[in-house]
């Protein structure tokens, strides 16, 4: 049996009881299994502080810059391997696998980039200074220095690549050391990204640890200057944030949680147009994408009324395209949810949605999947809903149910209304709306952009450029108020915030452009 091995204080650590299975989702066998029993976190969390936070802060941003696309190669020289393992042990499909892993080697590539002007300095100065006497030389300027701490990260089970990467580039550029945790079931792969990124020496000696398994009392060892970044879902996200520990000692903590994101086509979008097909092509991609476990998949889709027939025989029959199955088969292009919990989450979900919504696709139950044997495996196949009353507050506003589903919510084609109808999940990561009338778009823009951490047109001239509403490029914000957990990360040198004290500092002005540099 393959037993996961953490990496903390600069060596490779395996525990010798206490340990939890990782599963194959096809198969449904145990392929490996992981422990932290016996781990000293507070000897871990010391190590990260002492060793690799003054070695980070030593290196200019030049230096850190490099580091990062040093650790970007590292991974993309194992691209092959990481993908295969990816559809051997996570179940995705060679296509999921590999928007994980380029996505984790690209976010990192793209993080090194920015350090590109600012090679010799060693902190970020925070916007233009300001004169603040009646001389010019009385001068205060904000500037952003590297918390002493440690970033602990503890990441979902859908991304074991991306996010191990997308919040190291963050933390690390800044110039804190990070102690990484992804989800048990898929831990497998994010060791071996971490083997990838140990073995090829590129990082300084304690600026990555890594935790496969229970965070067992690390809590109880944090500190002011220490940052949690948390992905997951809302309930635990909730439990770290009340955590006694966490609130006593003042931890910073940023959320990532559940998301209810909604795509709203515009009344002015013309069937067989090119909004109108890049909408199906994003929709039906956001459901089944990942198998729909994907923070920014589609779980809303808001229509004008005298649209949803189309809309919904557009849909069916994209869906019905889909083969779910084993990904080690070719010809199959969904793969199984992650766990057994997971199956059984969205099994009882879509049977919570149906007491508010029609099930019109699918049948809300596990299906055998193509090149599997018949009863295992955690497949789950596409399902659509349509909602009985689209305005009423309900579990379809509420319910997050991680897999392949969505619901369809008729609407008056006013801007207003939907909105107000989208608003009614109190918070999404994405908002996708189509169409090219700028009057309705603004209009939507100011009812409902505060209910988003991001608002997504696709429109006419844009449709053949658009990433996709899913795709979380580290140009822009990742992150969405209430439901989303009311957390932000990536958006550039903005996402290195969170690991940062911005300081004021007052003084004479050379001396003060001196000091920040
Ligand atoms: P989860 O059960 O909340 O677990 C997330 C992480 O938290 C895992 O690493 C888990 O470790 C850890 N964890 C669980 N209990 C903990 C505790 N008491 N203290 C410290 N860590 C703890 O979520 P999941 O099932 O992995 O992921 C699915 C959810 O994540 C969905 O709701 C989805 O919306 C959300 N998600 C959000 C985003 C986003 O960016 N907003 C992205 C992806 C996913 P173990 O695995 O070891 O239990």
């Amino acid at each position: 049996m393959q037993k996961l091995r953490s990496y903390v204080q600069g060596e490779w650590f395996e525990a010798s009881s206490g340990f939890r299975p990782l599963t194959d989702p096809c198969s449904e066998e145990v392929f490996a299994e992981t422990s932290t029993e016996g781990l000293d976190f507070a000897a871990v969390v010391g190590y990260c502080r002492d060793t690799g936070g003054p070695a980070l802060r030593a290196m200019t941003l030049g230096e850190r810059g490099a580091m990062l696309a040093a650790m970007s190669k590292a991974l993309h020289d194992q691209r092959e391997a990481l993908i295969e393992y990816s559809v051997e042990s996570c179940g995705t499909t060679r296509k999921d696998a590999k928007f994980d892993i380029d996505g984790a080697s690209g976010t990192l590539y793209y993080y090194s980039t920015l350090a590109k002007g600012l090679e010799e300095r060693s902190c970020f100065a925070d916007g233009e200074g300001v004169q603040l006497g009646r001389s010019a030389r009385s001068w205060g300027q904000h500037a952003w220095l590297p918390k002493r701490g440690v970033a602990v990260h503890i990441n979902a089970f859908n991304f074991p690549a991306w996010g191990l990467a997308e919040k190291a580039a963050c933390a690390l550029l800044a110039g804190m050391p990070v102690l990484s945790k992804p989800a048990t079931s898929t831990a497998a792969l994010t060791a071996r990204c971490v083997e990838a990124i140990v073995d090829s020496g590129c990082l300084p000696a304690g600026a990555l640890s890594f935790v496969a398994g229970s965070v067992g009392d690390l809590f109880a060892h944090l500190g002011p200057q220490d940052v949690i970044a948390f992905t997951g879902s809302a309930d635990t996200g909730r439990t770290i944030r009340g955590d006694s520990r966490v609130l006593d000692a003042g931890v910073k903590v940023n959320v990532e949680a559940d998301s209810l994101n909604a795509a709203v086509l515009a009344p002015d979008v013309e069937e067989g147009s090119d909004v109108w097909d890049l909408f199906l092509r994003d929709v039906s991609r956001e459901i089944t994408q990942k198998s729909g476990q994907k923070c920014t998949a589609v779980r809303r889709i808001l229509v004008p009324k005298e649209r949803l027939d189309d809309v919904l025989g557009e849909l069916r029959s994209r869906l019905e395209g889909v083969v779910v199955g084993n990904p080690r088969d070719k010809g199959v292009t969904m793969g199984p949810l992650a766990t057994a919990q997971q199956l059984d989450d969205a099994v009882a979900g879509v049977a919570k949605l149906q007491e508010h919504a029609e099930l019109v696709f699918g049948s809300g139950q596990r299906v055998d999947g193509i090149g599997n044997d018949a009863g295992r495996g955690y497949f789950f196949a596409p399902a659509l809903l349509v909602a009985k009353d689209a305005t009423a507050q309900s579990p379809l506003h509420e319910h997050e149910v991680f897999g392949p589903v969505a619901t369809l919510f008729p609407y008056d084609g006013d801007a207003a209304t939907a909105a107000k109808i989208v608003s009614l999940s109190e918070g999404t990561l994405v908002t996708s709306v189509y169409g090219d009338d700028v009057k309705w778009l603004s209009t939507y823009l100011q009812n409902g952009g505060a209910y988003t951490g991001r608002l997504y047109v696709g429109s006419e001239k844009g449709a053949d450029q658009a990433p996709g509403s899913g795709l979380a490029l580290p140009q822009v914000l990742h992150g969405g108020p209430g439901r989303a957990g009311g957390g932000e990360e990536l958006g550039g040198l903005r996402g290195l915030a969170l690991y940062q004290q911005r300081v004021a500092v007052m003084g004479d002005r050379a001396i003060v452009d001196r000091m920040i540099g």
